[in-house]
């Protein structure tokens, strides 16, 4: 045991090659609108499919709804995705960009918590309003991401992939209420600080587990 205590503790850094679009800042502006379709291409090529979540499937993960993600968050997105899958395997995109109608459709029959949803609030007067919110998804800075085939241990993984590799930029900032729900992360305090430290972008900081994903049968 004491062995594999030792093994286990040894911190694992891997490297992984990000080809020639390493860094889109260290591009001229010319070739920048080429690199984040680039992104696009690579969030298309992704399995997309409808979480289950609601009583029917609103189609919010279709090449329409992956074009109107915010430009800077498509790409941050598609480099932490292409990231987790070379280090741990299998994802699925299950709604990306979303109209306000689609925003509500999606609210039907979700359990959990859904900015699209009306609310009765009373106000001071106690007059009663109908109030709806609006999603970050709405916004274009929003993806659910269902990491291999969706369980808890899989879920943990892919916040943990987040956490441990601010450099991308990314977060699941409901967690455990709402795992699949990834948004852009702050303004990039901890890459500044990691950068100021002396660890290099390229470096990745896998899961501690280390868990490979599994891959879903068909789930008709
Ligand atoms: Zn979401």
């Amino acid at each position: 045991m004491r062995g594999r205590g030792i093994l286990l503790s040894i911190p694992v850094v891997l490297c992984v090659a990000w080809g020639t679009h390493a860094l889109a800042n260290d591009l001229p502006p010319t070739s920048l609108a080429s690199v984040e379709g680039h992104e696009l291409t690579f969030l298309k090529s992704l399995p997309r499919e409808w979480s289950g979540t609601s009583d029917r499937d609103c189609k919010t993960y279709e090449d329409k709804n992956i074009d109107k993600l915010s430009r800077p968050f498509a790409t941050s997105a598609a480099r932490f995705l292409k990231a987790f899958v070379e280090v741990h395997g299998h994802v699925t995109i299950t709604s990306a960009h979303r109209s306000a109608q689609e925003q509500s459709c999606v609210c039907e029959g979700e359990k959990g918590p859904c900015a699209g949803r009306p609310r009765i609030v009373k106000t001071k007067t106690g007059r009663r309003i109908v109030k709806r919110s609006a999603s970050r998804h709405q916004d274009g800075i929003a993806l659910d991401v269902r990491a291999g085939t969706g369980t808890e241990e899989e879920f943990t993984c892919m916040h943990e992939f987040a956490r441990f590799n601010p450099q991308f930029g990314v977060h699941f900032p409901i967690g455990r209420r709402d795992q699949p729900h990834m948004e852009p992360s702050g303004p990039g305090r901890k890459s500044v600080r990691l950068a100021a430290l002396g660890t290099p972008a390229h470096h990745i900081t896998p899961c501690a587990k280390m868990k490979i994903m599994l891959v879903d049968e068909h789930m008709d």
